[in-house]
């Protein structure tokens, strides 16, 4: 797909350096570069090839990244790495890059129908998790399958029940564990003989009693009436043909590089990942640069990401200097005031209720709201370890502030409030509600873009 260069499409200034996505590798790029004065333009990325932040966003703790000894939660590491991107002077757009047009120099990058012009480019887009696009497959989505353990385990429709996980890898072994916190019973649907994942994660999911594996089979069907109830299951060994009872099923069957917007135009492998030259960032064109996952198709760390995005990052100031391309930002003449990093809000009681606050948190605030106040009240339902509930959050608190009061907000975690996540037929986190009067007006499942909460609520005012 080629980027829209006519006349009438609205054109910025030169960039020096374009970053594409905000994993490991994204943001550590750009904390280089912008502690370079490269003045750098980072696109996040929104819903294409993953959510803003990463994969990373989608874990519990990372217990393997230097620097924290007692490992940290996925979601808080990339809050900090953005946190840290901004401080020294990175420019974010929160949104998708549509197309790149790598024919012509200055690059062109068009996001939502805007076009970015810039000297150099790093393209550091990651995988997203596969699919097995088996019949039903998108009916029951949300509704009993999920690519995201971490983020839709503790929903009450899975507590105490039978789920299945499918894949063999890492992936699939961490997330079988991590669902036993929850369910009664965890199957393990491996196609091969053996486990792909590291050796003490395979000994972890061996010994664990909750976790049955099915060896050597394949996944072939999936059946419920609204939500997912049983599969079908067949040995490649007997061919034999088993019906399995679940009320979830999880997968973690591997990844596709994203690479899609930029397809035909720089070398890859047979899969689609981007080729550099070994160990380095150059791809080939001049002045595009790959970092992390969608050039990895072997080591897929955080920290093989962020290290690969500070050698592009480098390497983007070195060509940029040796072509004299550079448009330099003002000097940065004084150390950057210290940045600070999401903090939770305090659950709202009878003693700290406010009936005028913008956000609060828990059930007694929304059970307040929901009966006392005419404003339009939206309602997000979290859990501890969702990687997109850090996403939408911030967003969703700028819709309130934007609106200056006239509506309201209140987190509901769906892991404290069970009955309340119930009632209210909640199956995944990030949910969004938005109530008048007690009324259910609208409602959203997973990261939507900040205008359409806010349309729904101007649209009540
Ligand atoms: C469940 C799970 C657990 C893991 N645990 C660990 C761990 O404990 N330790 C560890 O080191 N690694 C772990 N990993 C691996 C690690 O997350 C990845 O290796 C790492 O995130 C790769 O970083 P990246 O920056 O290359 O890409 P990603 O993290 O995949 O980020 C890609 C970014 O690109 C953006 N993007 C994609 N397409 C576009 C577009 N068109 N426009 C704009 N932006 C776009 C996405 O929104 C995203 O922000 C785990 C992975 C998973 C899935």
């Amino acid at each position: 797909m080629g980027v829209d260069n006519r006349p009438g499409q609205k054109h910025s200034s030169i960039e020096n350096l374009v970053i594409i996505g905000s994993g490991p590798a994204g943001y550590t790029a750009a904390i280089y570069s912008s502690r370079a004065n490269l003045n750098p333009l980072l696109v996040t990325g929104f819903d294409k090839g993953g959510i803003p932040g990463g994969q990373l966003m989608t874990t519990t703790f990372v217990e393997n990244f230097p620097g924290f000894p007692n490992g940290i939660k996925g979601p808080e590491l990339m809050d900090r790495m953005k946190a840290q991107a901004i401080r020294w002077g990175t420019k974010l757009i929160e949104d998708d890059a549509d197309a790149i047009d790598l024919k012509e120099r200055p690059f062109l990058i068009k996001i939502n129908g805007e076009i970015i012009k810039t000297n150099s480019l790093i393209i550091a887009t990651g995988a997203r998790a596969n699919r097995l696009n088996l019949p039903k497959e998108e009916k029951f989505w949300s509704h009993g399958i999920s690519a995201c353990a971490i983020c839709d385990g503790s929903t009450p429709q899975f507590r105490n029940e039978r789920l299945a996980v499918v894949g063999g890898g890492d992936s699939a072994c961490e997330e079988a564990v991590y669902l036993t916190k929850y369910s009664s019973e965890i199957h393990l649907l491996v196609r091969s003989n053996t486990l792909r994942a590291s050796a003490p994660m395979a000994t972890r999911v061996k010994a664990n009693p909750k976790i049955t594996i099915h060896w050597e089979t394949e996944l072939i069907g999936i059946y419920g009436n609204d939500w997912l109830e049983e599969l079908q299951i067949r040995s490649k060994d007997s061919n034999q043909i088993e019906n399995l009872s679940v009320k979830g099923l999880f997968y973690a069957i591997g990844h596709t590089p994203n690479t899609e917007i930029i397809a035909g135009q720089l070398d890859t492998d047979s899969h689609g990942y981007l080729l550099t030259n070994s160990g380095r960032p150059e791809t080939s064109i001049e002045g595009v640069y790959a970092a992390g996952d969608v050039c990895d198709s072997e080591w897929k760390q955080g920290i093989t990401a962020s290290s690969s995005g500070c050698k592009a990052a480098l390497a983007a100031e070195r060509w940029l200097n040796a072509n004299n391309l550079i448009i330099l930002n003002e000097q940065l003449s004084e150390i950057p005031k210290e940045v600070s990093t999401q903090t939770d809000t305090k659950i709202s009681s009878e003693a700290n209720y406010n009936s005028k606050a913008v956000w609060q948190k828990g059930s007694y605030a929304l059970r307040k709201l929901y009966h006392e106040s005419s404003k339009p009240l939206l309602v997000i339902y979290t859990s501890n370890n969702c990687g997109p509930c850090y996403v939408l959050k911030p967003q969703i608190k700028r819709v309130l502030k934007e609106l200056n009061g006239e509506a309201q907000g209140v987190e509901i975690d769906i892991e404290t409030d069970q009955d309340i996540a119930k009632q209210a037929n909640i199956t995944g986190t990030p949910s969004v509600q938005l109530f008048q009067q007690k009324k259910l007006k609208a409602q959203w499942k997973g990261v939507k873009q900040r205008n359409e909460f806010k349309q729904a609520i101007e649209k009540l005012l």
